[in-house]
Parts: C-alpha cells; sequence; structure tokens
C-alpha cells in the first residue's frame, strides 16, 4: 500500500527518478502513483523523500510483480501452447 501525502509532496522528482517500476508522474507539481498493480511496493520512493511524504506499507505487490514479470518472461519465450486462444 502506498501513501503520497500531498500537503508535504514538493514535487521535486525523486521518487519518480528512483521507482524501479516507472510508475511516479509529477502531475501539478505534486507525486502522483500512475499504476498501483505495477507498484512493487519496494519503498525506494518513501526511502528516498526527504519531505517523509510518502508512506509504503509492504504487502502482496512485490510479489504480486515478481510473478508478473515471470509470467511475461515465460510468454515471451513461447510457451508451446498450440491452442491460438491468445490466452497464452
Ligand atoms: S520525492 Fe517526495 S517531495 Fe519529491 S516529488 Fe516525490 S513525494 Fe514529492
Ligand atoms: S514503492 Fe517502489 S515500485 Fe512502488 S511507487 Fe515506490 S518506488 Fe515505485
Amino acid at each position: 500500500m502506498i501513501n503520497i501525502i500531498k500537503s508535504k509532496c514538493t514535487g521535486c522528482g525523486v521518487c519518480k527518478k528512483v521507482c524501479p517500476q516507472g510508475v511516479i508522474e509529477i502531475r501539478d507539481k505534486k507525486a502522483e502513483l500512475t499504476d498501483y498493480k505495477s507498484c512493487m511496493e519496494c519503498g525506494a520512493c518513501s526511502l528516498n523523500c526527504e519531505f517523509d511524504a510518502i508512506e509504503v506499507t509492504k504487502g502482496t505487490g512485490c510479489l504480486i510483480a515478481i510473478i508478473k514479470e515471470d509470467i511475461l518472461k515465460i510468454a515471451s519465450k513461447g510457451t508451446g501452447c498450440e491452442c491460438n486462444e491468445g490466452c497464452c
């Protein structure tokens, strides 16, 4: 779970730079999470925000992101399935 405290955010952009998933944008001089599902809840944004404007509670996000990446890697290599249903 990630919580951006807009009243503390200065829009410096550090969180955007350090986010390994690229899911933070600066809009109207405030940080915004653009894709909640892709957030790994790694905490890098929170650790690097010198204004304490981001709180990250580690949850299942990291696990979900890792599983999703693994599935994409497997899919890009091909699964061997020939059903043509577009499911894999
Ligand atoms: S690092 Fe902190 S202050 Fe800077 S944009 Fe991100 S949330 Fe805002
Ligand atoms: S917790 Fe990690 S993945 Fe999520 S927004 Fe922050 S830096 Fe990006």
